[in-house]
């Protein structure tokens, strides 16, 4: 039996999701997602008709969407790829522009799939510690030969590079392929979108799932150089043509078209991570200066490992991490007020 299975696929480590419990209902703080609803233009457009015609196939261009999408920013069909969440695009991207044996380089704490992307494609990887306090420094990713690999905001530290700063690493590799994982921008980064059609190396990956409250629906997409694009849909015309299913490309482009909605939950949560951020240092917390939905906290004279494990008991569902550089924090996604309330209240019963 082994004999029909690859070495390599048998030592890769996969990605571990998050805990999505089935079983009971918590207030569920640990995988990054919006505490709203998607927006009611997004459900009146999954209507019956919509349903109907899933006996269709989906469109696999994903034409109305990329049309929003390309409108939306003022670029060319030619420069959007759409993906079955933004986890698509970067794996097609891994594949697309680190397989030729460059290699890829990302920071040592940063989002976990990168590692996996790379194990599963067997590419080398070139590491680059994140400075003192967690910060991405700019100096860190210049002259690289990689294809560099960054998540801005960053994950789970919720630091963020400016738009500037972006730019300095996209000029600083100027042979290699810079892939800019905006997966959280949405809550007080800033987008390098704009700069896409100045640079031919640079790709701007960005998600539905966390400030459009689709994360169930899957959806991504990637903003770039037609040459970058087109390598992306190359790999989805091999592997997966009608890699987003008719619902969620409705969903999508309904859930783009009701901007306020969408601008109006953003600033909910960056004014409630504010408020609990103030709160959670009332109660002796240290937390990053975080542009993303989610908080990184730690707790001077409580593990990590017991805040996840006595507010789990408490009914909230948060993040524990612990690793070399990264010990006793946990990353606590921003809820509603209340539930926020609910978390601090839990907190100080056990402090
Ligand atoms: N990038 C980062 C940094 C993330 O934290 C996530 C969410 N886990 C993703 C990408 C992928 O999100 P999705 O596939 O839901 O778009």
């Amino acid at each position: 039996m082994s004999d029909y299975l690859s070495g390599s696929l048998r030592r890769l480590r996969p990605y571990t999701p998050g805990e999505q419990p089935q079983d009971r209902t918590y207030i569920k703080l640990n995988t990054n997602e919006s505490p709203y609803p998607p927006s009611p233009g997004v459900l009146d457009a999954l209507n019956r008709q919509e349903a109907a015609d899933l006996r269709l196939y989906s469109d696999p261009e994903a034409g109305e969407l990329k049309a929003a999408l390309a409108a939306r920013y003022g670029v060319g069909l030619e420069n959007v790829f759409v993906s079955n969440g933004s986890d698509e695009a970067l794996n097609f991207a891994f594949l697309a522009y680190a397989t030729d044996g460059r290699g890829v380089a990302f920071a040592d704490i940063t989002y976990g799939f990168y590692p996996v992307f790379a194990g599963l494609y067997d590419i080398p990887v070139h590491t680059v510690p994140l400075r003192e306090d967690f910060r991405l420094a700019v100096e860190d990713y210049l002259g690289l030969h990689q294809t560099v690999v960054i998540a801005n905001p960053n994950a789970p530290t919720g630091l963020a590079l400016t738009r500037a700063e972006v730019e300095q690493v996209v000029q600083g590799n100027p042979d290699a392929v810079v892939v800019i994982d905006e997966a959280y921008v949405d809550f007080g980064g800033e987008s390098a979108v704009e700069l896409t059609g100045r640079y031919p190396n640079l790709l701007v990956v960005q998600t539905f799932s966390k400030s459009r409250s689709l994360a169930g629906a899957r959806l991504g997409y990637a903003i770039g150089p037609a040459e970058l694009i087109a390598d992306l849909e190359r790999i989805k015309y091999a592997t997966n043509p009608y890699n987003v299913n008719r619902l969620t490309l409705r969903a999508g482009t309904q859930a783009l078209a009701d901007r306020a909605y969408f601008e109006e939950n953003c600033r909910q949560i960056m004014q409630t991570r504010a408020y609990t951020a103030r709160r959670l240092e009332e109660l002796g917390f240290s937390c990053t200066d975080s542009r993303a939905n989610f908080l990184f906290a730690r707790h001077p004279h409580l593990s990590g490992q017991a805040v996840y494990q006595g507010l789990k008991e408490r009914g909230v569902l948060v993040r524990h991490f612990d690793g070399a550089r990264i010990v006793d924090y946990n990353r606590i996604t921003v809820g509603t007020r209340d539930q926020m309330e609910i978390l601090l209240q839990r907190l100080e019963e056990l402090l």
